[in-house]
């Protein structure tokens, strides 16, 4: 069985990453979204808000499963015997840090395989850090994240009027 991981932080889960996970879906038989938890950095998320968010947006898929991982991949990875990273590359700047994170995971990590996909066109400009930072300002975020997501964010943040998209604070 051929099973891939699929990590980031998904803080929050954008239309990219989802149409990211729909065609991964289709190229293996598992495919597990595994969100990096930082206990670091304050998310605008917790973990389990993320895992509910994505969760929602993926039960269409039935061979997608949700999990949380904390240290790094390749342990996370090793430890359930997983041998693909699946990830999406948007730009050039994206190329750098991917090849060095997959050169690295390698290294430390030999039997493992990162395939990659690019970005659909629709969604090239589309990233978490963008995403959270239009949220801090009230920004309109329809068309970019799930439905659901966007719900959540208007719960959370105070956008109240899903209808006009209006910003009610
Ligand atoms: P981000 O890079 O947006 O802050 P993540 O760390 O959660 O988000 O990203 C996880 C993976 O998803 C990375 O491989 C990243 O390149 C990819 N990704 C994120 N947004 C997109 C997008 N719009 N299109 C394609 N891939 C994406």
């Amino acid at each position: 069985m051929r099973i891939a991981v699929y990590p980031g932080s998904f803080d929050p889960m954008t239309k990219g990453h989802l149409d990211i996970i729909e065609r991964g879906s289709k190229m293996f038989d598992k495919l597990v979204v595994a969100i990096l938890v930082n206990s670091s950095k304050t998310p605008c998320f917790t973990t389990l808000e993320r895992m509910e968010m994505i969760e929602e947006s993926v039960k269409h898929l039935e061979n997608v499963q949700v999990e949380h991982f904390e240290g790094l991949l390749v342990h996370y990875m090793e430890k359930n015997n997983y041998k693909y990273v699946l990830r999406g590359l948007r730009a050039l700047a994206d190329f750098e840090n991917e090849f060095q994170m997959a050169s690295m995971n390698k290294k430390l990590y030999p039997e493992i395989e990162v395939v990659i996909l690019m970005t659909n066109i629709k969604y090239s400009f589309i990233s978490s850090t963008l995403i959270r930072e239009i949220i801090k300002f009230g920004g309109d975020l329809k068309d970019m994240v799930p439905e659901l997501v966007y719900k959540k964010i208007n719960q959370k943040y105070g956008r109240v009027n899903d209808e006009d998209n209006s910003a009610v604070k």
